[in-house]
């Protein structure tokens, strides 16, 4: 088995927030973690006079947050916000092309059939993974690929996350993990300090201001961020019935779909491949979660 995690994010910062502490885990648990940046971030400023500062600062800031949660990074190098003018099918080939060379065991990306998500840039990632993830096992598909010596390959698990999960069907504790995932996503200044100021701007346009939200702008990002974070993984954490003070990050985990209980029921190792992932407890048959959404 190749122990090799890769995550697909539309921008620099959509790893930290959304998985940050779940990546490190993995790292500290001898995996290999591999980002891979759809997009190049040369907007995502609040202040930057220009698409070039603001490129080279974010991906500063991005190599920063990889390092701390103990990842590499793969850049794809497209535009950012403007992915919904983008070839799809050129989008996928180029994450058909990361599965096959990189061989990973789980792909991380945003929900493709999640609800309420307003950035086509995150809409349109999810769907490239999604048809990526069989595509990619067809060796008429991108021939040229072979021809570099890579090989189709299938995913095992697609762990998808998103803004509101209703379907999330697996939690993972990150209490330990929890501020290498602060310490990462506080390392994307200009992204976080942009985050905040939209809100800024929305309150400005309802005639009121948060004194907590104006500080952190323009000094320390950390309280707020740790805030808010805290309160988001908490009640995660809760609402999968961890122990209180725990920590968790959900995702909606699709291994094998329809086909799940009739493997788990009739499959047997293959000779010399360490059973390390059947046996995980979380996966074992009528525990954990259900794999058929
Ligand atoms: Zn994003």
């Amino acid at each position: 088995m190749n122990k090799v995690v890769l995550g697909i994010f539309p921008h620099a910062d959509d790893a930290a927030s959304s998985c940050g502490g779940t990546l490190a885990r993995f790292a500290a648990e001898g995996w290999r973690v591999i980002l891979a940046r759809v997009t190049n971030d040369d907007k995502d400023s609040m202040d930057l006079p220009s698409k070039a500062e603001t490129e080279l600062a974010n991906t500063i800031e991005f190599h920063r947050a990889a390092e701390i949660m103990g990842a590499e990074i793969v850049e794809l190098g497209y535009v950012t916000d403007v992915l919904g003018d983008v070839n799809m099918v050129g989008l996928r080939e180029r994450i058909v092309y990361l599965f096959r060379k990189y061989r990973p065991y789980a792909v991380f990306t945003f929900d493709p059939y999640a609800h309420y998500e307003p950035n086509l840039d995150h809409v349109r990632t999810a769907q490239a993974v999604e048809e990526a993830f069989w595509v990619s096992n067809f060796h008429l598909h991108y021939p040229e690929h072979l021809g570099q010596g890579y090989q189709p390959h299938c995913v095992c698990e697609r762990w998808y996350f998103g803004r509101v999960l209703p379907d999330a069907n697996y939690a993972v504790d990150i209490t330990d993990y929890f501020e290498q995932k602060v310490r990462a996503l506080c390392a994307h200044d200009k992204m976080m300090r942009n985050t905040l100021h939209q809100l800024q701007l929305q309150l400005r346009t309802w005639g009121r201001r948060v004194p907590a939200i104006d500080q952190a702008i323009e000094g320390d990002l950390r309280p707020m961020v740790e805030g808010l974070l805290r309160a988001h993984n908490g009640e995660l954490a809760q609402s999968f019935g961890m122990a209180p003070g725990h920590l968790a990050e959900a995702f909606r985990v699709n291994r094998f779909g329809f086909w799940e209980e009739f493997v788990q029921a009739e499959s047997e190792p293959l000779p010399g491949k360490p059973e390390e992932m059947f046996n995980r407890s979380c996966f074992e048959p009528g525990k954990g979660p259900r794999l058929f959404n």
